[in-house]
């Protein structure tokens, strides 16, 4: 827990927040600057940086929570959303402390939180790709 960090103080209850959500593990609230109506960050209580980092049963919790937040969204405002969790500052992490991005979509809100700029993948990026991987996974030892 840091007191630097926004949401280890909104998850100790130090810092004004509209809590949509919470349980021992997690506390999902309104986002500062909104997308879209009902964005909503789902959060681990204590600090990680990335799910990477985190324990699989904080991770699964989470899991159950967004679940929760999802199961809301889905009644309260829309059954069209966008889940999205940006990971490193090269990926437009910029709180350092893993959520869950909920972005409720709408009809014709003309939002682009698509993944757009594509490419046919080829036999030789496949390659490279999976030989990174797998060098990876052999170097985890799982
Ligand atoms: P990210 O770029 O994925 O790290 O997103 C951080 C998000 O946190 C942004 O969408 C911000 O608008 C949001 N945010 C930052 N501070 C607060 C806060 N105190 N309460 C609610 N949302 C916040
Ligand atoms: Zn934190």
């Amino acid at each position: 827990m840091s007191s630097s960090c926004a949401f280890c103080r909104i998850a100790r209850g130090e810092e004004k927040a509209y809590v949509v959500y919470e349980d021992e593990h997690v506390i999902a609230f309104l986002d500062i600057n909104p997308i879209s109506e009902g964005h909503i960050l789902v959060a681990p209580k204590r600090h990680y940086e990335r799910l990477s980092c985190m324990p699989s049963d904080e991770l699964e919790a989470l899991a159950r929570g967004l679940q929760r937040v999802l199961v809301m969204v889905e009644r309260g405002l829309s059954r069209d959303y966008n889940v999205v969790v940006n990971t490193g500052r090269g990926a437009g992490q910029v709180v350092m402390h893993v959520h869950v991005h909920v972005v409720p979509r709408y009809p014709g809100d003309g939002l682009r939180v698509t993944m757009t700029q594509r490419h046919r993948l080829t036999e030789e990026e496949a390659v490279r790709v999976l030989t990174k991987l797998n060098e990876a996974k052999a170097g985890t030892g799982s």
